[in-house]
């Protein structure tokens, strides 16, 4: 497949990663399933990433492993923001359908990608027009530059691009994006989240929702951190609400304790997570189908060097019980490493064991070096 855009590089938050690793609190009980991080850390093996789970039920996080040639560092997880790539056209959907910019029969024609001016944005090959359950199955591009740009442009809802960009971020904040979550282990840091005053400070000549239709497709303007992006699933997974995430087992502050409802409408959750199950039905995660049903959003993260590999993800559809986020660095495209990374750790903690296939997929994983 063909790149997907030219690199529009932003400053990623520093991460200090010279500092001396930082590793999960000792001061107990923890919520962390010790299969699950056992596993998570097995997999992670040869890989700089992470794995993050949480229980979209409490909020309780059950699994997060990290690795890098330096060693496990949690600050990879909770401290360090990266472009969240495809996996954001979730957050995107959300929020289009919620302010009425895009219904759910909202088609896009795309032809192997768009050509706008110079800018070339390549895409996979699918059938044209998509409508939106299959834009998210097939991740299109198109669909969610066009649709982004649109709502931002769009000076019939809104007065200005400053009102459209500010109303889109509230929707954003609300799912748990931009600024630190307060997650009970130090050495957090939030995600960007472009707002009209941070445009206005950077692009001093002007924007419009065509300057940053890249954040439609997660790269450009936003980033999450894993930890966020897992939190984003739960959002999905509980179609509304979450807890902040947190690894105290028996916590009594009440940040933990107190039920956050996103701005999102009720009624854009069911084609979303539609969407989400067709990815893994017939679409780019297609590799990891079981018999029962994950719901997923693969992301292929451009940068430097090779592209980073990101699946988030939430099973089974109806009452769920996990939701997972696997970001591993220069692991190739999303269906490549994270989203069978994140298959496994969703069969470990529903099934309770891996089947003799897994456990054969999960020792391959477990060999492959990157470093
Ligand atoms: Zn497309």
């Amino acid at each position: 497949m063909r790149r997907i855009l030219t690199l529009f590089l932003i400053h990623f938050a520093l991460f200090v990663g010279t500092a001396g690793a930082q590793s999960l609190p000792t001061d107990g009980p923890l919520s962390i399933k010790p299969l699950l991080q056992k596993l998570g850390e097995r997999l992670l093996k040869g890989k700089t990433g992470s794995v993050v789970a949480i229980n979209p039920a409490n909020g309780e996080i059950l699994c997060l492993a990290t690795n890098s040639p330096q060693g496990s560092d949690v600050r990879l997880a909770i401290g360090k923001p990266y472009a969240p790539g495809s996996t954001f056209k979730t957050a995107q959907a959300l929020t289009l359908l919620s302010e009425g910019i895009v219904d759910q029969q909202t088609a896009v024609e795309c032809k192997n990608g768009i050509t706008d001016g110079n800018i070339k944005v390549g895409c996979h090959q699918h059938r044209s027009p998509l409508t939106l359950k299959d834009a998210l199955a097939q991740s299109c591009n198109t669909w969610f530059l066009m649709t982004f740009a649109s709502m931002i442009n769009d000076d019939f809802m809104y007065e200005t691009k400053e009102e459209a960009i500010n109303t889109w971020r509230s929707y954003m904040q609300s799912m748990g994006l931009g600024g630190p979550m307060h997650i009970d282990i130090v050495g957090e840091q939030g995600g960007l989240l472009a707002g009209a005053d941070y445009l206005n400070r950077r692009y001093k000549e002007g924007w419009d929702g065509k300057t940053i239709w890249w954040a439609g497709m997660g790269q450009g303007d936003v980033t999450c951190t894993p930890l966020q992006l897992c939190n984003l699933a739960v959002t999905i997974a509980n179609r509304g609400w979450y807890y902040v995430p947190h690894v105290h087992k028996e916590t009594k502050n009440k940040r933990y304790l107190t039920r956050r409802q996103t701005k999102v409408a009720a009624e854009a959750y069911p084609p979303v997570v539609e969407g989400m199950r067709l990815a893994v039905e017939k679409g780019t995660a297609v590799g990891i189908k079981t018999t029962y049903p994950i719901c997923g959003k693969t992301g292929t993260v451009e940068n430097p060097g090779r592209d980073h590999s990101v699946f988030i993800g939430f099973a089974p559809m109806t009452e769920p019980k996990i939701a997972v986020s696997v970001y591993v660095e220069h692991g190739g495209f999303g269906a490549d490493l994270a989203a069978p990374m994140a298959g496994l750790l969703i069969e470990q903690y529903l099934k309770g064991a891996l089947s003799p296939q897994s456990s054969e997929k999960a020792k391959r994983i477990a060999t492959l070096s990157l470093f």
